[in-house]
């Protein structure tokens, strides 16, 4: 009997994901706990980002979930939503996901938004990482994010003029994004646009 990852019912047999996508379906959560997320699927643009859209509210439901997948690092859970970013993503290119949030204080075994992607089939080009922050010595929080990027270029990787789209778990605000899709943008891209998981 499987039981769900959230709440451990039990979860029925019925299937809903349908096959040919070309994967089995997975279903890992129960009817219940999958009704507790609110879809709303926002939309914004900005002058740097055309496009950001954000599938889910930040509900108590989701900071549920996000803590459990995030910092409990409970890597199965980032089969949750593998349907919804499926169907938003597929026959997208140049997905690049945002690497693990620098400035943070937790340590992390892996990449969230890379769980995701990898879950929902979708493949994505890692090109970004996250800056190195042991040059910049004793400065404060502030000042580090007003001098450099959060992100650059992994060497040798080359941009393309085409369109690229970042993918993040969570638009709070919009820090983490822009300042990804500026190192794209610098290194040739045509256009950025966004999907986030969760819009805080
Ligand atoms: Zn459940």
């Amino acid at each position: 009997m499987k039981e769900c990852l959230l709440c451990e019912g039990v979860l029925s047999n019925k299937p809903s994901w349908q096959g040919f996508i070309g994967f089995e379906k997975q279903q890992v959560i129960c009817e219940k706990c999958s009704n507790s997320f609110e879809r709303t699927d926002i939309e914004s643009k900005t002058a740097i980002i055309v496009s950001t859209t954000s599938l889910y509210a930040y509900n108590d439901a989701m900071k549920n979930y996000l803590q459990q997948f995030k910092f409990l690092q409970d890597i199965a859970l980032a089969a949750v939503f593998q349907q919804e970013l499926y169907d938003v993503l597929k026959g997208k290119s140049n997905i690049v996901p945002i690497p693990v949030h620098p400035n943070r204080r937790v340590t992390r075994t892996f990449s969230q938004v890379e769980a995701l992607l990898d879950y929902a089939k979708i493949p994505y080009k890692d090109l970004l990482e996250k800056r190195d922050e042991v040059s910049m010595g004793e400065k404060t929080r502030q000042e580090r994010l007003a001098m450099k990027p959060l992100f650059e270029l992994k060497s040798s990787v080359q941009i393309q003029p085409e369109s690229y789209l970042l993918v993040d778990d969570i638009y709070t605000t919009g820090t983490t994004l822009h300042s990804a899709a500026k190192v794209l943008l610098a290194a040739g891209a045509k256009r950025v646009e966004a999907v986030t998981l969760i819009r805080a």
